[in-house]
């Protein structure tokens, strides 16, 4: 059986190491783009590692340009993502801060309204002014720290967007890695356009790989870099290892979310057109293997933040299906509430399983989206790692949803709510009971 069904089985430990040892080392673009989002020791890690098969490695000509096109974009992106984690940990100090200060100053009013001799009554004020800017002090202070050490870490984490479009030294240390001779070569206008032609007809008919992308605006990329890697193949002679981030599963076969290996359908294709094995890996999972059959000694930590930073960017821009469990509300520190989605996951990809609390916004909201409690959803999860429900998917609603109202009575305290004005100046629900706002999104959240 083994022989009939060759693409069903994926190499053995012996087979793997045949591949370290023989194979062209076939890089796509995500993997040069994951150079990016990692720091400048765990890059070095990596291309060291990539030194050692140097003679070996080659880039189809089509991830060679998708990596150029898309190198400066992921540069900006990276020091986007910092900077907002930076601005919002700051945000969160001022926040702490301010509803420090409201609690004590309604403390002190409260403790000194009781009180009065006015020696006593000052005395009171003093410590709690007192309290108050040293409060002040310490957090403006580690406000200050904090920003500080954001900006040293951006210094060397990330690629400076500047350095990236004049000076990329990432990009350097690439060309010197895989000189000209290393890179697939350019089709003429012709060739591309017979080879596009072809590509769409496969990605209609979900011959894989790359009809994931069937709704992207050029869909072929993938196929092409496939017709590229059949082609070296034959006339290399060569086993190809090709190392791919994409995680779709149009490329790569996935048992319950978890990747196993390429799928067969390359894998028979490959050994029927170029009679060379196939074997496809994330370039975590390459350098894992590099560690144990080319005996190279990246350490644990910087696999793990390829792998991180691979889900990451698989996720970006990618919808999943949950079911909409219920819809809770949110209590801010302020007493307003929002509506939020409680969602769980289907299926079994990203986070299937899962439940995630999505913000709805407002009751204006939910009724634009037209959504139902118990209602299949579509989500989308955005660069920053948001989540936001798209809407409903109709087909599959059962009658037994129901539609969602805000409450009449606070969540938390039962306390009827009242509707005024957000600060922004949006109609906002609110709960006015001063003894249950501050303390209940702690409470909510955890439950
Ligand atoms: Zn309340």
């Amino acid at each position: 059986m083994k022989s009939v069904l060759a693409e069903w089985y994926g190499p053995n430990d012996e087979e793997i190491g045949e591949f370290l040892a023989n194979a062209t080392i076939a890089l796509d673009a995500n993997v040069l783009l994951a150079l990016y989002r990692v720091n400048d020791a765990q890059r070095k890690q990596v291309l060291d590692v990539l030194t050692r098969v140097s003679s070996r490695l080659w880039v189809p000509h089509q991830a060679a340009l998708e990596y150029q096109r898309n190198r400066l974009g992921v540069a900006a992106d990276q020091q986007k993502a910092h900077d907002a984690v930076a601005s919002i940990a700051s945000e969160r100090v001022t926040e702490v801060l301010s509803t420090a200060v409201t609690t004590l100053t309604e403390l002190c009013a409260e403790a000194v309204g009781e009180v009065r001799d006015r020696e006593i009554r000052s005395a009171i004020e003093e410590q709690f002014t007192m309290t108050v800017s040293s409060l002040e002090a310490v957090l403006t202070e580690r406000q200050l720290a904090m920003q500080n050490k954001f900006h040293e870490l951006r210094r060397t984490h990330t690629i400076d967007f500047a350095d990236a479009r004049n000076a990329d030294p990432i990009r350097a240390a690439l060309d010197a890695l895989i000189t000209d001779d290393r890179v697939g070569e350019k089709p003429d206008a012709e060739t591309l356009e017979t080879r596009k032609k072809k590509a769409q007809t496969r990605i209609d008919a979900k011959i894989p790989p790359g009809y994931k992308d069937a709704n992207k605006d050029d869909a072929t990329g993938d196929c092409l870099i496939w017709f590229e890697l059949l082609d070296h193949a034959r006339k290399s002679t060569r086993p190809i290892l090709f190392v791919t981030d994409d995680a779709k599963e149009d490329s790569y076969q996935r048992v319950r979310g978890q990747i196993v290996g390429p799928r067969v359908e390359l894998r028979a294709e490959m050994a029927n057109e170029a009679k060379q094995p196939y074997h496809q890996t994330t370039l975590d999972g390459f350098v894992r293997l590099a560690n144990r059959h080319l005996k190279t000694a990246v350490p644990e930590d910087t696999i793990a933040t390829l792998e991180r930073s691979r889900v990451e960017a698989n996720r970006a821009g990618r919808e999943v299906r949950g079911r909409l469990r219920d819809i809770r509300m949110i209590m801010h520190p302020d007493g307003f509430m929002t509506p939020a989605g409680l969602v769980e996951v289907l299926g079994d990809g990203y986070r299937s399983g899962e439940s995630l609390l999505i913000s709805l916004t407002n009751p204006a909201t939910i009724a634009a989206l037209g959504v139902l409690i118990g209602d299949v959803v579509v989500v989308r999860i955005d660069k920053e790692g948001m989540y936001e429900i798209l809407g409903p998917v109709l087909d599959v609603r059962t009658g037994e949803e129901r539609e969602f109202t805000m409450p009449e009575r606070c969540p938390a305290c039962e306390t009827p709510v009242v509707v005024s004005a957000t600060p922004k100046g949006r109609p906002g629900w609110r709960c006015p009971n001063e003894e249950c706002a501050p303390k209940r999104q702690r409470d909510q959240l955890e439950d």
